[in-house]
């Protein structure tokens, strides 16, 4: 099937960095924009743009009917959804495809599955994938919850059914605060995502977060290209990511590489996807949940595979066949990840808005910058605060962290506060260098205060930096203008 133009249903970084490989593949590309984002770094880089409407998600990214007219209008093959917005929405990628045009993604059958955490266990049970214990149905019954609870054993996770993105999980410690968080949970549910479905998990005590990218083509050739570790996490969401892993064994990821492939096989799945696993303190492995799209987190695989994902992507939707079987992948160096959002990190990771007044990358070999802002520009507070991603990839793990605190050190951005700092206090933390840190590592480890030392410490070596430059240049220093001045001394009369 032949593409020729794409149309990518999304916006910032994420847009800018699909269109780069479509134009490397010779793809003309189509952009669509809110009012907000009219001057857009990724509105200007496409072949074409159509403008949606205003600036809210709703008037824009998630309007299916207005997406499908721009695709209409600009008569593109393919959309590619990116992630967030409708990447997930099995309605959309239905609708696409009952517009004759190809969804860059897997089938609507496996995002509705897998959009569903109930359904996803439901799918994956026949096929042996460890799973978290726990039940795997839909649960109102406070007392049934209660027997079931004592029998998992506390502490247990309430989760929501269609949750995503950190949200809607509820620790219980104790038999005693059950029914409340049970209340509580099934309203928030019903509240934020619409169905008020929730049922119980046991709460894994210190877990690592590691997910296993896949890949699969329309043929059932289905490859994995090993793990991202996604650990450091805020408000169970992810901040900072690797590949490969500090601490699995080949044995470990070859059994999660082929529990992740059965779990593809469970929905049919086709395209590039991620199944996400929570790793114990014994190193035992447990299926969470599969996202049916690009992660966010996707360059720290490609740094250590040489593979470009979203060109993979591309051309399994334009139905070729993978080019390569799973003896040909190997890990090649170490990659990291730091994710830069508006937020600050000495106020409880609040959103932080405003200008970037202040906004200069850093370069160099092995530093990889994905983003979609530009110095002057406002951050829109209607989409997510994820300005940037900041990737650095060396020969090991030590290097590719030396390199992220000095690509760190050397990205200027004033104007907000990011999280670009806590990037930099989680690489020099002693848990994190050693490998030994689970998903509670702000909990554990992190405090504004100590985050505030760091710049206090920052601000002492750079006024000694500063005093003796000035201490060896001073004889030379002067006063543009004034040529025998002396500029200290001039200042002191
Ligand atoms: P979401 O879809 O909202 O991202 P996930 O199921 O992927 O939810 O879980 C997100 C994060 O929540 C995990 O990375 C982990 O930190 C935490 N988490 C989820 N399930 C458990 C569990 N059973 N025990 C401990 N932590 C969990």
């Amino acid at each position: 099937m032949e593409i020729k133009k794409i149309l990518v249903a999304n916006r910032g970084e994420i847009a800018l960095r699909i269109m780069r490989t479509a134009q490397k593949m010779g793809i003309k590309t189509v952009a669509v924009y809110s009012d907000a984002d009219r001057k857009a770094p990724h509105v200007r880089f496409a072949d074409e743009a159509v403008h949606l409407g205003n600036s809210p998600s709703s008037e824009s990214y998630l309007n299916m009917d207005k997406i499908m007219g721009a695709a209409i209008q600009t008569k593109v093959q393919a959309i590619h959804p990116g992630y967030g917005f409708l990447s997930e929405n099995a309605v959309f990628a239905q609708l696409v495809a009952d517009n004759g045009i190809t969804f860059i993604g897997p089938k609507p059958h496996a995002i509705k599955v897998m959009g569903n955490k109930l359904a996803a266990k439901e799918a994956v049970k026949a096929y042996n994938i460890p799973m978290v214990p726990g039940i795997e149905e839909s649960i109102t019954d406070i007392s049934l919850a209660q027997t079931v609870s004592e029998e998992i054993g506390f502490p247990i996770l309430i989760k929501a059914s269609a949750g995503g993105g950190g949200k809607g999980m509820r620790v219980v410690q104790e038999p005693s605060e059950l029914p409340e968080q049970m209340e509580r949970a099934i309203s928030e549910a019903k509240a934020a995502f619409g169905d008020g479905a929730v049922f119980l998990e046991k709460y894994i005590e210190s877990p690592r977060h590691i997910e296993i990218q896949i890949l699969a083509d329309n043929y059932g050739n289905m490859v994995h290209l090993f793990e991202r570790e996604c650990s450091i996490q805020r408000r169970h969401q992810k901040v900072v990511e690797e590949a490969p892993s500090a601490i699995l064994t080949p044995q470990i990821r070859a059994a999660m590489g082929e529990a992740a492939i059965q779990v593809a096989k469970a929905c049919d799945y086709v395209g590039a996807g991620t199944v996400e696993f929570l790793l114990d303190r014994d190193k035992n492995f447990y299926f969470l949940e599969m996202n049916t799209r690009l992660q966010v987190e996707h360059p720290v695989t490609e740094l250590i595979t040489g593979m470009d994902l979203v060109e993979q992507q591309i051309k399994i939707a334009r139905n070729e066949k993978l080019g390569f079987s799973q003896q040909d992948l190997s890990i090649e160096g170490h990659a990291l990840e730091v994710r830069v959002y508006a937020e600050d990190p000495l106020d409880n990771f609040l959103p932080s808005m405003g200008t970037l007044e202040t906004y200069k990358r850093p370069e160099g070999k092995g530093i990889r910058l994905d983003d979609g802002f530009e110095e002057g520009m406002e951050i829109p507070i209607f989409y997510d605060p994820m300005l940037a991603k900041l990737i650095t990839y060396g020969k090991d793990r030590a290097e590719a962290i030396q390199l992220m605190i000095r690509a760190i050190s050397e990205y200027k951005i004033k104007g907000i506060s990011t999280t670009l700092a806590f990037g930099k206090f989680v690489c020099e933390h002693q848990a994190f260098t050693s490998g030994e840190f689970d998903t509670h590592f702000v909990k554990n480890f992190y405090t504004p205060e100590l985050l505030q030392q760091q710049y206090a410490e920052e601000r002492k070596i750079a006024a000694m930096v500063g005093l003796k430059l000035f201490l060896e240049y001073k004889d030379k220093l002067k006063v543009p203008g004034s040529e025998n001045s002396n500029w200290p001394l001039k200042r002191t009369q």
